[in-house]
């Protein structure tokens, strides 16, 4: 910040111009140097003017999102046309007067995963105090990489990964880290049980050798397609993933595992990692988490679960007034987990969560000592680097919003939180059993599926079948450019249906009641317009 001293003595530098002038650019040069003003500077007036006005702004928009519609409907082209086609500019411009323009861009122009009516993809409602949590840690700007860099934010960090792991059954004192989002936080997981079950040293040798057997991951069709990144993104190739089938209720078919891994094994290939999901990206359903567990011990094989969604609902096992799938307690006996807490603890975009039972096997994944970090002459044991326990060297303080949160709520508000999502999505399932315009699907976690179908429509045959997918997808798309309410898909078997998922602790009772109604509307208008040899007559979407 800029004192006042700095101000004056930088006004008297630049009133001195009437001495010799070479003189004078030394003068002023030094002076500007000692008294230095950068332009990025912000004075502790100015920080504050701007600051709290933002405050104000971001207030305001959280109290009136109910009234907003949930996305806009806009073309790229008229929001690049907002922006211009103006180049970098040359010279700089006053700070608050930016926020303002930034504000209004982004309050006139975003899809609001925080809007009551938002249950599309699983993006939660962000915790308010995860936004203030942000700013206070950009402001202090700690350097999570290193316990000697940010010493109180690495103890926050791991007090958070202790956390989580508490709140779904698995062991405290296992490894983990802060990393941004599900992908990423399988990614680690997936790294640190190829290092473990290579049985060659894949660090130094990479995956290509002579004499390696192929290692195999074996997971389900319902498996989120970050499995075919990692297996890509580290050389093993999507080809050594195994897609194992699903039974009728999408859960990973557990003798065609078995058969497979003998298989390969058979073939002189290497099985080495079995990816459950605990609720699963389309339906929300959980593996039998035990089961695979099971097999794992018996056959030598890692085993992770990917409950960046669900493995969260953990955590209601013993309450008994709302129901979650028994096979969650699996979790607890996985190699690796992977949480993410901007989904069901509500964190703002992005935290992810990486969980590794044991510490030294993520460590081992990761770690290289360069001559240039002098990081480790502390007892490592109180003192976690973490640019040794996954791919990032400089790390931003991802756990604090998720720290305060979790200290905001509680343990009993989250998992009234989560129940009710739960809850919510069960009687949504049911509103919709009641219409005879919609049919209901599946009702996992807190994800409910159905579909529009036209009363005078049969379901069943062929034509009708591919008929109702394109219905239901140009409704899909209506109700986004809507802005009534926001959901988004699945596709199970063939059928395209509608998905609400609630992860957003906004969404009420009173939101779930008014969904069927306006899909109705949407999809008789849909059909009327769509539907071939259907006469364009507006009484028919009266009924
Ligand atoms: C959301 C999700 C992911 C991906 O997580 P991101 O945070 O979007 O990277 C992976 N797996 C499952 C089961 C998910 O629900």
């Amino acid at each position: 910040m800029v004192s006042e001293s700095g101000r004056l003595a930088k006004a008297a530098t630049q009133t001195s111009k009437t001495i010799r002038e070479e003189v004078t650019i030394i003068m002023d040069k030094t002076h500007a140097l000692r008294y230095r003003i950068a332009p990025l500077e912000m004075s502790p007036s100015e920080f504050r003017k701007a600051g709290y006005r933002l405050v104000d702004q971001v207030a305001e928009l959280l109290c009136s999102l109910p009234e907003r519609p949930v996305a806009p409907n806009e073309s790229l082209a008229a929001l690049r046309a907002l922006l211009g086609s103006r180049s970098l500019p040359e010279l700089g411009q006053d700070a608050s007067s930016l926020l303002d323009e930034a504000a209004d861009l982004l309050f006139d122009h975003s899809v609001f995963n925080g809007h009551p009516r938002f249950m599309g993809f699983i993006t939660s409602s962000a915790a308010p105090i995860g936004a203030l949590g942000d700013l206070l840690a950009a402001a202090v700007n700690a350097n999570v990489g290193a316990s000697l860099l940010a010493p109180m934010a690495t103890q926050i960090e791991s007090q958070v990964v202790r956390w989580i792991a508490e709140l779904i059954g698995y062991p405290p004192d296992c490894g983990g880290l802060l990393v941004s989002g599900g992908n990423m936080a399988n990614c680690i997981c997936f790294l640190a049980a190829r290092k473990a079950k290579a049985d060659w040293d894949v660090r130094t040798v990479g995956m290509y050798m002579e004499t390696s057997r192929r290692l195999r991951v074996y997971t389900s069709l319902e498996t989120h397609t970050w499995v075919q990144k990692a297996a890509d993104m580290y050389g093993l190739g999507t080809e050594s993933i195994r897609w194992i089938p699903v039974d009728q209720a999408l859960r990973m078919d557990t003798s065609a595992l078995r058969a497979q891994i003998q298989a390969d094994r058979t073939e002189g290939d290497l099985p080495f990692l079995v990816v459950g999901t605990a609720g699963t990206v389309s339906t929300g359903a959980v593996d039998p988490l035990p089961e695979l567990a099971a097999i794992c011990r018996e056959y030598g094989l890692w085993f992770h679960v990917d409950g960046a969604y669900g493995a969260l609902a953990a955590m209601l096992l013993d309450r008994g007034d709302v129901e979650v799938p028994v096979d969650l307690r699996g979790i607890r006996e996985a190699d690796s987990v992977a949480v993410d807490p901007h989904k069901w603890l509500y964190a703002p975009l992005e935290a992810g969560c990486a969980l590794v039972r044991e510490s030294g096997l993520l460590r081992d994944a990761f770690s290289y000592h360069p001559t240039y970090y002098n990081f480790d002459q502390e007892d490592t044991t109180a003192s976690i680097n973490y640019y040794e326990y996954g791919p990032q060297n400089s790390r931003g303080f991802r756990a604090l919003k998720v720290w305060l949160a979790l200290r905001q709520a509680g343990r009993e508000g989250y998992e009234g939180m989560i129940s009710d999502d739960i809850q919510l999505a069960q009687e949504l399932y049911r509103v919709v059993e009641t219409q005879l315009e919609l049919q209901a699907f599946t009702q996992d976690l807190s994800i409910t599926t159905f579909r529009y179908v036209p009363p005078d429509l049969l379901p069943g045959s062929q034509e009708i079948e591919s008929y109702l997918n394109a219905l239901n997808a140009e409704l899909l798309t209506q109700l986004q450019k809507r802005g009534e309410a926001f959901l988004s898909n699945a596709v199970i078997g063939e059928t395209f249906v509608l998905r609400a998922c609630i992860v957003n602790f906004r969404t009420s009772l009173e939101d779930i009641e008014a969904l069927p109604g306006i899909v109705i509307r949407i999809g008789r208008e849909v059909d009327a317009a769509i539907r071939p040899g259907k006469q364009k007559d507006p009484e028919r979407n009266i009924r």
